[in-house]
This record gives structure tokens, sequence and C-alpha cells, in this order.
């Protein structure tokens, strides 16, 4: 099993899709009513694993419309995503660095 398939395990009620973004900005996101997570197929694998991690921490926080990314709401959302990514990668990939959410 490969580090983002373990990853994808974790979220048994989700359905993750690869998709062809041209965007480097683009990493993932995530549909709270259809429950599906999309990855930027472009993204290496350690990019993927991380966006994976980041999605799971917004499928475990409570659902809302994260659309405005200068809304207060959204900037908390994604710092805690961001620190549950890191705490998951500490947790499940021991010897794996945290060094894409600084
Ligand atoms: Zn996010």
């Amino acid at each position: 099993m490969t580090n983002l398939e373990h990853v994808l395990n974790l979220l048994p009620d989700y359905a993750f899709y690869f998709i062809d973004v041209s965007s480097p900005n683009f990493h993932g996101c995530i549909d709270y009513d259809s429950k599906a997570i999309y990855l930027n197929e472009n993204d290496n694998d350690y990019v993927q694993l991380m966006t994976a991690l980041h999605e799971y921490g917004h499928a475990d926080d409570k659902p809302s419309d994260y659309s405005s990314k200068r809304h207060y709401n959204t900037l908390l959302a994604e710092k805690q995503a961001n620190i549950t990514a890191k705490r998951l990668l500490a947790d499940l990939f021991p010897t794996k660095k945290a060094t894409y959410y600084q």
C-alpha cells in the first residue's frame, strides 16, 4: 500500500479524484456535499500526500463555505487543516518531514 492509499483508507466515506489542473497554485479541494476530494494529478507524490492529509483536516471539520479566501472562517479552517496535516504526517509517517506547510 502506498502512503497516499493509506490516507485514502482513513476516509472511507469520501471518494478521491485525480484531476488535471494546470495551475501550480491548485493542489486540491473538498466537496462536502458529494463527499469528494480532488487532488491535482500534476503534483508530485509528496505534495499529493500532504494535500490528502490537509483535505482530511477539512473532512474532519464542520462543513462550511470556504470559497472566500479572505474570510476569517476560511483562514481558520485552512490553519486547522494545515495543523492536522502536519500532525497526521508525524503520526502516520514519522520518517517524513513536513516541509510543505511552514
Ligand atoms: Zn484547505
